[in-house]
């Protein structure tokens, strides 16, 4: 039998433009397998959101049916990776693969996995990683090369990385993309694209091995479903990315305004890899923005540089998933009142933009960013609640909860993260809502209880509920804890 190879899946659910997937895909001219491991311990993890499960497992499963339409196949295994492999090499045996490839993770629990799976597998099979989740890889991005420290503040960040952008090895890696575009612009317009993928699974198992477990857990999970999830998989992320291309232009000016929709609600794509940032800065044709000026694209190109920022903190600072990235405040003295955690997290604070925000995050599993800082502000600097209680909350039901992207977000709101919100600086709720939602549109839209109140009343704090707390005595409690912390 010729060679063939595995590709196992894991934040790479696509085809076009999968680096790891491409690499084993060439070395066995077409032969390559697909396998995912859903491991069932997965769903006691206290970060599990059913609505971010329920997507992910759409996006499974319109890979898996791009897979066959492409001569090739995906097995969704019910079993942790490390007993999965050892299960399915005991059964493949003595045809084994010749290659497993995988594209590199860099969250601390990733990174001990594939460290285990490598150390396990590596003198049964050739593995090969390849990067695909991020544009530059923290290895790729230091300070200085000879002491190997890496950079904590953004815009020095951003300006490096930037530069980097522009470098051969990095621009192949981005003009390369124009084959992931291509191919997806021909599915989007319905074109046949002729099988590419020489192998499926049943080739090499018996029906009676091959328990696909994943038509299982949709079925399963679809119970735990309170609102419809968005349309998953690298199609509709393309077509997203597509209708944003419409509107890029005017993002610096819109990005801002709740209501708006000036957003490109690519983050779910992005999260579990249906669509990268090196697609992204193709199509846009980011590489050539001109960095200093302020437009729509460079705006664009930013926020996606903030999400790397983020993934090399974490790859750098592992503990940061646990506690604060600032040493004094990682004690911080936080009061931590139960109900005023609940009626934060119900959206009955009293202050209207906040509840907006917690209850678009409820119903949609989503919130918009410049909500999300003022509702994590809200929780740290006006209940002085820990940030952890409100990252967890927000992993619960966000449909793009990402550990880098949000523990950045929630580090960066509670003044205890990298290059954060200065602690003395603190969002007045009432006089955001007034910029950012001037109409009151955003408010209306998740309050209904406020839906016949005028434009002049929405931001009044007497036409709804009675406040928890007041904004400006708490506001000077957070800047004497944070300073009470800051001496020591
Ligand atoms: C407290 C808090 C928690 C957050 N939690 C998450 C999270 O769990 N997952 C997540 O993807 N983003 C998170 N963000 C960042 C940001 O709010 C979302 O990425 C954004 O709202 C997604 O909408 P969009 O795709 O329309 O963004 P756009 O404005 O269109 O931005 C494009 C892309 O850039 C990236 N991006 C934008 N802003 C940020 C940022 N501040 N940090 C990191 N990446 C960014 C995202 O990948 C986003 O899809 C959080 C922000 C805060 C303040």
């Amino acid at each position: 039998m010729q060679p063939y190879g595995i590709h196992w899946f894991r934040r790479d659910l696509r085809i076009a433009g999968n680096s790891a997937l491409k690499w084993n895909w060439r070395k066995t001219q077409g032969k390559t397998l697909g396998i995912f491991f859903l491991d069932s311990k997965f769903l006691a993890r206290p970060d599990f959101s059913h609505h971010r499960f329920g997507f992910f497992l759409q996006t499974l499963k319109t890979l898996k049916n791009e897979l066959k339409e492409m001569g090739g196949d995906l097995i969704v295994l019910d079993r942790p990776p490390k007993e999965g492999f050892e299960w399915l090499f005991s059964k493949l045996r003595p045809k084994l693969p010749a290659y497993l490839s995988f594209n590199r993770d860099y969250e601390p629990f990733a990174r001990e996995r594939d460290a285990l799976i490598q150390q396990s597998l590596s003198d049964q099979v050739q593995i090969h990683t390849e990067r695909d989740h991020l544009v530059i890889e923290p290895h790729e991005l230091r300070k200085e090369i000879s002491d190997n420290s890496f950079y904590q503040v953004y815009t020095p960040f951003s300006k490096k990385w930037f530069s980097l952008l522009q470098s051969e090895i990095i621009q192949e890696r981005i003009q390369i993309q124009q084959e992931a575009i291509q191919y997806l612009e021909k599915r989007a317009q319905g074109q046949i694209i002729p099988p590419f993928f020489q192998i499926t699974w049943s080739q090499l198992l018996p029906n009676d091995l091959l328990q696909d477990s994943l038509d299982a857990y949709i079925h399963q999970n679809k119970y735990d479903l309170t609102f419809e999830i968005p349309q998953a998989g690298s199609l509709a992320a393309y077509q997203k990315a597509k209708s944003f291309l419409l509107k890029v232009d005017r993002y610096l000016e819109t990005r801002d305004y709740p209501y708006a929709q000036g957003n490109s609600q690519l983050s779910v794509y992005l999260k579990n890899g249906s669509m990268t940032p090196a697609i992204l800065i193709k199509l846009f044709e980011l590489s050539s923005v001109d960095f200093k000026q302020k437009t729509g694209r460079s705006q664009f190109l930013k926020e996606l540089i903030w999400r790397e920022f983020y993934y090399h903190i974490i790859y750098n600072r592992p503990r940061v998933e646990n506690e604060s990235f600032l040493p004094q405040y990682k004690n911080l003295r936080w009061e931590n009142r139960e109900d005023w955690f609940q009626a934060w997290q119900e959206g009955k604070t009293g202050y209207p933009i906040v509840d907006a925000g917690m209850r678009e995050l409820k119903t949609t599993g989503l919130m918009h960013n410049r909500v999300r800082m003022i509702v994590a502000s809200f929780l740290t600097k006006d209940l002085l609640i820990d940030w952890r209680w409100g990252e967890k909350h927000f992993m619960n039901h966000l449909l793009d909860g990402d550990l880098a992207a949000n523990n950045g977000g929630w580090q960066w709101a509670a003044s205890t993260g990298s290059d954060p919100q200065p602690y003395f600086r603190i969002f007045n709720p009432t006089l955001q809502a007034e910029k950012f939602d001037p109409q009151g549109h955003y408010i209306r839209q998740f309050l209904p209880e406020l839906e016949t109140v005028s434009t002049e009343g929405i931001h009044s704090l007497t036409n709804y509920l009675p406040p928890i707390v007041d904004h400006s005595t708490q506001k000077q409690k957070a800047i004497a804890l944070y300073q009470s912390h800051k001496k020591r």
